[in-house]
């Protein structure tokens, strides 16, 4: 089997145009070792992105956070960067299956996954990030995480393209504070079966700007567009934890096909009540 190991970008460009469609891209392989030693794919090549510098750091460039493809969910989780705002992502790495997973699984690789477990999804989508792709004619395309994911297991990504960056734009307002929350998260090695994550603006401690994104629910993530505007107004309190835990529990009802949806449906308050405590804490 071939093997790529570019160290710069330039070595990126060259190396994905001698990849064929039996090629990998590989980043932490957490994913695709376990599919490799299944048998289920048998790659001709295999190309290493974690040697290229600029896809392992997270850097502020203006009111932009772009975060390098081959960042481990355990860097994510450090990152002073990412604390505040966009505490939905250091949440989400914290998360992440067990030390050794959040050692070496990337956020390039999650996307590449496309699970709709996968816990980066739906807070991306939540965080309207822009995915940046690089080619094998040595340009970039930058595209919304929405249009990039487009089933489960499937993404918009050639097998010579390669994502190479994750761009968020950090929200303005002093009030927003994010986060997420998954069911089964208190045992350490989960993988999601409800991910909730909300983005919200509060002032004199209400909620004025809303935005909810539900994971693992169905094939790609739902915007929660009911729960948002019932927010709006009012106090995070019981009434409210209870009031949106039942809405989206008849949301999985409504529109999850998924095996476990009764089960889902009947853990959504709790995972309602946990997303929601965090913006009080
Ligand atoms: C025990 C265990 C627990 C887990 N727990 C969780 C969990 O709690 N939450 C969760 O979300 N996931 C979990 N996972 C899944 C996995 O760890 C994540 O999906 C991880 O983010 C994959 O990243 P990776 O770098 O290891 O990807 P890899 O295995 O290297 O690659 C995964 C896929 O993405 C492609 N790819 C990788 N990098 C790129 C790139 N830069 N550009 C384009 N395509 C790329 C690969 O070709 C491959 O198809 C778990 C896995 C295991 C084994």
């Amino acid at each position: 089997m071939m093997s790529f190991t570019p160290k710069t970008l330039s070595e990126l460009h060259a190396s994905l145009a001698q990849l064929t469609p039996q090629s990998k891209i590989i980043s932490g392989g957490t994913d695709l070792i376990i599919n490799m030693n299944s048998g289920e794919i048998t790659p001709d090549a295999l190309l290493y992105m974690g040697n290229v510098p600029e896809l392992k750091k997270i850097e502020q460039v203006g009111d932009t956070v772009e975060i390098g493809a081959a960042v481990t969910m355990t860097e994510l989780e450090n990152s002073p960067i990412l604390q505040g705002k966009l505490q939905a992502i250091v949440d989400g790495a914290k998360d992440v299956g067990s030390q050794q997973i959040r050692n070496n699984g990337t956020i390039g690789g999650n996307i590449g996954t496309a699970s709709p477990a996968g816990d980066f999804i739906p807070i991306l989508f939540m965080l309207d990030a822009v995915i940046v792709i690089a080619n094998s004619e040595g340009t970039f395309k930058e595209l919304p995480i929405k249009e990039v994911i487009l089933g489960p297991g499937k993404t918009c990504i050639d097998y010579n393209e390669a994502i190479v960056k994750i761009k968020i734009k950090i929200p303005e307002s002093p009030n927003y504070k994010s986060a997420f929350v998954k069911l089964g998260s208190r045992s350490k090695v989960t993988i999601s079966r409800i991910g909730v994550t909300m983005g919200l603006e509060i002032e004199d401690h209400k909620i004025t700007k809303a935005k909810v994104v539900i994971g693992a629910i169905t094939p790609t993530p739902v915007n929660f567009e009911k729960a948002e505007k019932a927010m709006i107004g009012r106090v995070i309190d019981k009434d409210l934890k209870d009031e949106i835990g039942q809405m989206l529990s008849d949301l999985i009802k409504e529109i999850s096909k998924s095996r476990s949806r009764e089960y889902k449906a009947w853990a959504a308050k709790g995972v309602i009540e946990d997303v929601l405590d965090k913006f009080v804490a």
